[in-house]
């Protein structure tokens, strides 16, 4: 584990330990079964990614309203990104398009070594890198720009996850590391699927996960 969640951010009552662990509990019968993702969900406090007018339901499995027509994803939908894109080894640079909450990027600084993230909305970008200072996540570099063109700096990616659903764009599969895995849900008609989609000797080798509904992946900043 790499990130430290600091004690003293975590919290009581409602949105305590012991409501977590029953959320990580339906998890399991949800068919998650990676270990190291489970954990790294244990400890990560969701209700301190939600409004505090939501945080007595921040351990439901459900996405929740996090303002600007923007959703936290659902903890399912977190687990199986998350554990698709964690193989044997784990990542060494995760990038995230899409920060919203900061929620999914605080669960990928638990697994990966460094974590980038991206979000095209100011006011969220800013309120998830306060989330990632108090939480001690000194492992997640959030920046406040359009992801569709990646962080080239930062390549190569060893994993990639996009939480906004539409076309993955041409600059993310050339900044994924060989061995490296990318997840989005990739939008088609009226309805998404969730993807995989890892490098293997130089040739991307595609998945299919299911049906999802993230919010769109719109171009530019706001
Ligand atoms: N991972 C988030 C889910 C947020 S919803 C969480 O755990 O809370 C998806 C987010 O993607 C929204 O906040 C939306 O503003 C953002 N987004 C959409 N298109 C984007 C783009 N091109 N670049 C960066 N962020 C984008």
């Amino acid at each position: 584990m790499h990130g430290v969640v600091h004690p003293k951010a975590v919290g009581v009552g409602m949105t305590s330990n012991t409501t977590r662990a029953r959320l990580i509990d339906r998890l399991r019968e949800a068919g998650i079964t990676d270990e190291r993702v489970l954990q790294a969900m244990a400890v990560t406090p969701r209700h301190q990614f939600v409004d505090e007018a939501l945080s007595s339901r921040a351990y439901e499995d459900s996405a929740l309203p996090i303002g600007r027509g923007q959703t936290i994803s659902q903890p399912q939908v977190v687990a199986l990104m998350t554990s698709a894109v964690c193989g044997e080894v784990l990542p060494q640079k995760a990038l995230e398009i899409g920060t919203g909450s900061g929620y999914q990027a605080a669960v990928l600084a638990q697994l990966a070594k460094q974590v980038f993230t991206t979000e095209r909305i100011a006011e969220l970008s800013r309120l998830a890198k306060q989330r990632f200072h108090r939480l001690g996540l000194h492992n997640i570099l959030a920046r406040h720009q359009d992801g569709l063109g990646g962080w080239p700096s930062q390549a190569p990616f060893d994993a990639i996850v996009v939480t906004a659903g539409g076309q993955v764009p041409q600059a993310l599969y050339d900044q994924l590391a060989e061995g490296g895995i990318l997840v989005a849900p990739e939008q088609v008609n009226e309805h998404q699927r969730l993807i995989k989609v890892k490098r293997v000797n130089g040739r991307l080798e595609r998945t299919e996960l299911g049906q999802v509904s993230f919010v769109p992946l719109l171009e530019g900043v706001a």
